[in-house]
């Protein structure tokens, strides 16, 4: 079968061929836990779900505007006052199916055949692939001092006339970091003075933890939305817990925002309007939707870096964001797919290698699920690898002996 050369350089997404595996396995009735999962377990705000409702018994489900519906941009708008300080206007505005397709219809726009996209390790699996399904080229550069935190100085290097566009994902996944103010106030600067973009998937957001803010960008440039080079993709999978409605959304220059609505219009036009009003009953509702949901991924974290710390041998930065962290595991192997592959078949748990977000060596495990997924898992993990833990687990009711160490 002939299959085009573009096609066949895209890698299937780790994390969903991850979410298939254990989804067989389960059914075929093996207790397994998921450590690798990218959404939390909330119901989604109650707001959400009579917005959708709503709509849906008007049986009036038609297009929508290809940018979105007027009600949810005027809900965005309010978004990005109150988390941004920063009015923006409709026309900056467009709604995709999720921020993956904002991602998407930015690099489309803004990237030519061979133009070079910088992406920071440890990165989230998709911009990579992203990059090259709009022939760019993705460039990668890894902290040098064995941190998740990039610098400056690094960056610099690898700029050529090429460079295109930065991607900063803060908080970050999988690594949990927050970038720091200084940080975000240099790469501003330093974007806008050699005319680079800078994306900013600020999909974490509100995902913080301890006190701590992720810094907004915003703050750092003198210039006006208009003749600025930051490009905010955000959405309601993370902050509202609401993945499967498929709403996110890109703030730009009106010139971008115009090409990005072609673009999507030739592709998959509006983004579902049932979905459009979820979204807009969610950021028009009771935000305390967003408190609960940060507390419990909060406690989740802890409870997540107790059990991480009596792992012998495992080293992980504390996070600050989001609902991962990415240990190092090279005190047991030095192949991260190996390990997962592994740890799914001797203890019945997905993780996702830090191969895929490279950064080998490196697991990325998730706490967005129950804290007693978390407990568990870990457990079965250190009896899987740790030769000091006890050589016997129960997995549901069988007992099984480890006798590879
Ligand atoms: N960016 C990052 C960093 C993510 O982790 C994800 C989801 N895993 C996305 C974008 C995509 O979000 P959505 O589900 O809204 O497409």
């Amino acid at each position: 079968m002939s299959v085009s050369q573009l096609a066949r350089e895209i890698k299937e997404s780790p994390t969903l061929r991850l979410n298939e595996e254990a989804r067989i396995l389960k059914e075929k009735g093996d207790p397994v836990i998921h450590l690798g999962i990218g959404e939390p377990k909330n119901r989604a705000p109650i707001t959400a779900i009579l917005g959708s409702a709503a709509k849906l018994h008007t049986g009036d489900v038609k297009y929508t505007p290809t940018d979105g519906l007027p009600s949810l941009k005027k809900a965005i708008i309010r978004y990005m006052e109150e988390h941004y300080d920063r009015l923006v206007a409709p026309e900056n505005i467009i709604v995709s199916t999720g921020a993956k397709q904002c991602i998407y219809n930015v690099l489309f726009t803004i990237v030519d055949p061979q133009d070079e996209v910088i992406l920071l390790a440890p990165y989230w699996v998709s911009y990579p692939e992203i990059v090259k399904m709009v022939y760019g080229i993705p460039v990668i550069v890894t902290p040098e001092d064995g941190t998740f935190h990039p610098r400056l100085e690094d960056i610099e290097k690898v700029v050529t006339s090429y460079t295109k566009a930065i991607i900063i994902n803060s908080p970050n996944n999988p690594s949990g970091v927050i970038y720091s103010e200084e940080f975000t106030a240099e790469i501003v600067k330093f974007c806008e003075s050699k005319g680079i973009y800078i994306i900013l998937d600020d999909i974490y957001q509100t995902l913080v933890f301890d006190g701590k803010r992720a810094p907004i960008a915003y703050k750092y440039t003198d210039k006006d939305l208009e003749n600025s080079k930051l490009i905010v993709v955000n959405g309601v999978s993370k902050i509202y817990g609401m993945t499967g409605f498929r709403i996110g959304w890109s703030v730009a220059p009106r010139k971008l925002v115009e090409v990005m609505i072609n673009i999507q219009s030739q592709t998959t036009s509006n983004a579902s309007v049932i979905s459009q009003a979820a979204a807009e009953g969610a950021l028009t509702g009771v935000q305390s939707v967003i408190e609960s949901l940060r507390l419990t991924i909060q406690n989740n974290r802890d409870v997540m870096m107790q059990e991480l710390q009596t792992f012998n041998g495992i080293r992980v930065t504390k996070p600050a964001g989001t609902f991962y962290c990415l240990p190092d595991f090279r005190a047991y192997s030095n192949d991260s797919i190996e390990l997962t592959e592994f740890l799914l078949k001797k203890a019945l748990v997905v993780t996702v290698p830090g191969a895929a977000f490279g950064m080998e060596g490196h697991l990325r495990l998730s706490y967005a699920g129950e804290v007693s997924d978390i407990t568990e898992g870990i457990e079965r993990i250190k009896w899987a690898l740790d030769p000091e833990s006890p050589n016997e687990i129960y997995i549901g009711d069988r007992k099984l002996i480890r006798d590879w160490l």
